[in-house]
């Protein structure tokens, strides 16, 4: 059994992204672990649109606990622990370990050649009372997943940005009753955005807004909102757009160049400013969905595989035959486990691993 405290590619954040690069890289051959702090984007999905072949009633928890299941038949380790700081190994001499990376999760530390960093970004909430109960059932986040949602029915965008007023004025192409709700706040638009949205069919309202209330026959379902001028009024959803922070503390530490937005500067390898760190899904850019995380993943665990596969040897040197397969020997006795199983359907998932 190798030690298993020395992987050749540790993930950070076990997300679409993340858990994406580490199936390649352990169907690969490599092996991988995914550190997870509970929560996230992908957590906060109830019904995941826009995944081909994935039905609408599966939600990005129960998307991401097969994942996670899969991950592990295959032979990645899974730790359910928060990582706290990557660093690099070199020259820390602290003995403890042998890669290039060091790992510190809460309660694990590990060794790594490669490191992905999948952390994605968190958006900042309305602060509306109560409204944030109503998340994913009329308050909502990403405008390629939910604007269909709204179609033909009354629509909010809250928030005071440019990007707000964008947002209001794409809404019309789904429904023809979008209120922006600037919540007591000056806009902070151009003069053009200014032009532009009242050329537009959007009503502005000014007032704060105090509460959000529940559908009369659904507890569950935003009804409306209320404003500080005792006005209430009744939607059936709309999109919070105060913008989002990417939660770069670990890339930072490790010396990652950031882009002008604050997301993680990649390759197109999906690899960072910093020798051997990848980074992946929404932590390196705005284009938030499912399938573009997974397919940043891919992308990621493909160019690691060509980073870290030993063979073929340059022309002329060598094969030491006895070195061959390169494949840790216990991902190699789960390869033939996973083969026997998909030849003998039936044959139990969790035997033991020599
Ligand atoms: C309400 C809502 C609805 C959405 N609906 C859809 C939809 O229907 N269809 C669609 O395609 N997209 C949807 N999205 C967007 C989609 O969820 C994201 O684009 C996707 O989850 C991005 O994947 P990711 O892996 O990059 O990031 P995330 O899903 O955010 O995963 C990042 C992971 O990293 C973990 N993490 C962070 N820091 C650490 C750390 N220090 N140590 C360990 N782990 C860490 C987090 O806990 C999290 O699990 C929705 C988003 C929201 C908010």
């Amino acid at each position: 059994m190798r030690d298993r405290l020395s992987y050749d590619v540790v993930v950070v954040g076990g997300g679409p992204a993340g858990a994406t690069a580490a199936l390649y890289t352990t169907r690969l051959g490599h092996s991988t672990a995914v550190f997870e702090k509970e929560g996230g984007r992908h957590a906060a999905v109830n019904h995941v649109h826009n995944v081909y072949g994935v039905s609408e009633d599966v939600s990005g928890r129960a998307l991401s606990s097969h994942a996670v299941a899969q991950l592990e038949a295959y032979g990645a380790d899974y730790y359910l622990d928060p990582v706290a700081n990557v660093r690099r190994a070199d020259g820390n001499g602290d003995g403890s370990t042998d890669g290039r990376f060091v790992v510190e999760a809460e309660h694990a530390t590990v060794a790594a050649e490669r490191v992905v960093l999948a952390t994605g970004f968190t958006d900042r909430e309305p602060s509306v009372p109560g409204l944030q109960t109503f998340t994913g059932h009329g308050l909502h986040y990403c405008l390629h997943c939910d604007g269909y949602l709204l179609g033909d029915a009354s629509a909010y965008v809250l928030g005071h940005g440019d990007h707000a007023a964008g947002v209001a004025m794409i809404l019309l192409n789904f429904t023809g009753d979008v209120d922006l709700l600037l919540d007591g706040r000056d806009p902070e638009w151009s003069d053009d955005r200014e032009r532009q949205i009242r050329a537009h069919p959007v009503e502005r309202v000014d007032t704060e807004v105090t509460r959000a209330f529940a559908d009369d026959e659904d507890d569950d379902r935003l009804g409306g909102l209320e404003f500080a001028d005792g006005r209430e009024r009744e939607y059936r959803g709309g999109f919070a757009v105060y913008g989002k922070s990417y939660n770069t503390g670990l890339a930072e530490s490790l010396g990652c160049a950031l882009a002008d937005d604050g997301a993680v500067d990649v390759d197109e390898r999906f690899e960072t400013s910093v020798d051997g760190v990848y980074a992946v899904g929404d932590l390196t850019h705005g284009q938030n969905q499912t399938v573009v995380a997974m397919g940043d993943g891919a992308k990621a665990g493909m160019a690691i595989d060509k980073d870290l596969r030993r063979y073929p040897r340059p022309p002329g040197e060598e094969v030491d035959e006895s070195a061959v397969p390169s494949a840790p020997a216990d991902l190699r006795s789960r390869m033939r486990l996973v083969r026997e199983r998909d030849s003998h359907p039936g044959l139990g998932e969790s035997e033991s691993v020599e």
